[in-house]
């Protein structure tokens, strides 16, 4: 490709943006698609092509591009107060007022928020603190951590180890391996033969008890686990599930960690899927993206009024609780928050979700025509498209094919932005999308298939 047509900025990109999760062997040919704005479903590119944005910008923005409301609300709060810190006993306007208004909508009794930069943080902060709540009740053997196998919590270096997406980890150091332990992922695409859901659940149970057992519950603090698993391919765990392992922890004085970052703010058509979809009320509630419909960074921990109790008294005279961000939060970025949670509720957004999210799972089942696609999974507007090179062996194609990617480009050709993840196509819209645009999103991703079957097979 020539460089010299390109514009300035696709050159200091491709110079200088050292970008998250790039192959740089294609990169320094090809560069970067340079987004330069966003309408409502649409994303525009520098060339002025648009496209139907099927993945919300990373499954967060969740009230769509352009909201004129959030960036009004941004940019008075930081005409306003642009910032000032929150340690000790500081604060700001639209920090205690947002912290307030989580603690209101996070089940059960989940009623103290920490506010962090993102998801990976967020994370991080409650591993950091679960391990402080036992250190102050005088069980400092618990600091082991219970995974998954495809989960994904995040990149800094304690969420990275969380992370059961084992690719992930070529060529990285892995620390707290002696800490954290992963757990079969709830895949029941790829459940052992011969079960039935309800048997692969019960395999799954037995499973963690097991291991809480070989590992000794007196050494274990904390269990983690989104609702429904994103960015290891979308995957629903069987029913019940949720349910019973939070029973298994309660049992052993394990806590809950429900990572709601993909989850949370109505992608499943409620504030929060642990309890409106999976009847249960985790210790910690980690949330980020759609909080701010991904206008601004930020990330929160919302703990327990139990954990409160202990985490919030001193250890002595003037102790203080060391742990924090410079920007836990800041005034601009819970400004976009508290905006968005207002338009999610004058706009009844969840209640569309609640139309559009079985309509999308419904006409993605047209897609099962093509041989290459093995399964079609998701909830709400949540989905993952798994391609096989065999259909009756579930195989997947040879990573050197990149199949998903090879779709994604395709379906780019026909103006839809999917995300390819291993051989999952994954798409994750918007909130604000309609029927008709659901109709265009599968549409294309049906004709970008059938185009590319051929070319895999
Ligand atoms: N947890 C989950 C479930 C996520 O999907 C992500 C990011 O995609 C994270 C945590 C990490 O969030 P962040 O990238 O904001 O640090």
């Amino acid at each position: 490709m020539d460089s010299t047509a390109k514009s300035d900025a696709w050159r200091a990109d491709r110079d200088h943006f050292l970008h998250p999760y790039t192959d740089f062997t294609t990169f320094q040919d090809s560069g970067s698609q340079v987004v330069s704005h966003g309408d409502a479903m649409y994303i525009v590119d520098e060339a002025g092509r648009s496209y139907l944005d099927g993945i919300a910008g990373l499954w967060c923005v969740n009230l769509g591009h352009g909201r004129s409301e959030i960036a009004q609300a941004m940019g008075d709060q930081a005409q306003q107060l642009g910032y000032f810190n929150t340690f000790g006993h500081s604060t700001n306007t639209p920090a205690a007022l947002l912290a307030r208004q989580l603690a209101e909508r996070t089940p059960g009794d989940l009623n103290h928020v920490f506010f962090t930069t993102g998801g990976s943080t967020a994370n991080d902060t409650a591993i950091r603190l679960a391990h402080y709540y036992f250190n102050r009740l005088g069980k400092p053997k618990k600091k082991k951590i219970l995974a998954r196998n495809g989960g994904y919590h995040g990149s800094t270096y304690f969420a990275a180890a969380l992370t059961g997406i084992h690719g992930i980890h070529y060529g990285f150091d892995r620390i707290a391996e002696d800490i954290v332990h992963h757990l079969s992922a709830a895949n029941c695409y790829r459940r052992p033969e011969g079960m039935d859901e309800a048997q692969f659940c019960d395999f799954l149970i037995d499973e963690a008890r097991h291991r809480i057992e070989q590992l000794g519950a007196d050494n274990i603090a904390a269990f983690i686990a989104e609702p429904v698993m994103g960015a290891g391919g979308v995957l629903v765990a069987p029913e019940g599930y949720h349910r019973r392992m939070a029973e298994v922890c309660q049992q052993n004085d394990i806590l809950y960690i429900a990572d709601e970052v993909v989850t949370g703010f109505g992608r499943l058509g409620h504030w929060f899927a642990s309890e409106d979809r999976f009847g249960h009320v985790p210790d910690i509630l980690i949330t980020a993206k759609g909080l701010s419909s991904g206008y601004c960074p930020i990330g929160a921990a919302v703990f327990s009024e139990r954990m409160y109790e202990v985490i919030s008294k001193p250890q002595g005279p003037g102790g203080v609780l060391s742990h924090g961000f410079t920007y836990s939060g800041h005034p601009v970025s819970c400004a976009a928050a508290l905006k968005s949670i207002e338009l999610y509720e004058r706009e009844d957004i969840f209640g569309k979700v609640r139309d559009t999210g079985p309509y999308l799972q419904q006409q993605l089942k047209r897609l099962s025509r093509h041989d290459v696609v093995g399964d079609i999974r998701g909830d709400h507007l949540m989905a993952g498209v798994e391609l096989v090179s065999d259909r009756d062996a579930k195989r997947n194609f040879p990573p050197d094919l990149a199949a998903a990617e090879v779709v994604f480009g395709r379906a780019r050709d026909y103006g839809v932005i999917v995300r390819p993840v291993g051989d999952t196509i994954i798409l994750s819209p918007p909130l604000i999308i309609s029927r008709e645009q659901v109709d265009t999103l599968v549409d294309s991703l049906d004709q970008a298939i059938e185009d590319v079957s051929g070319q895999l097979m």
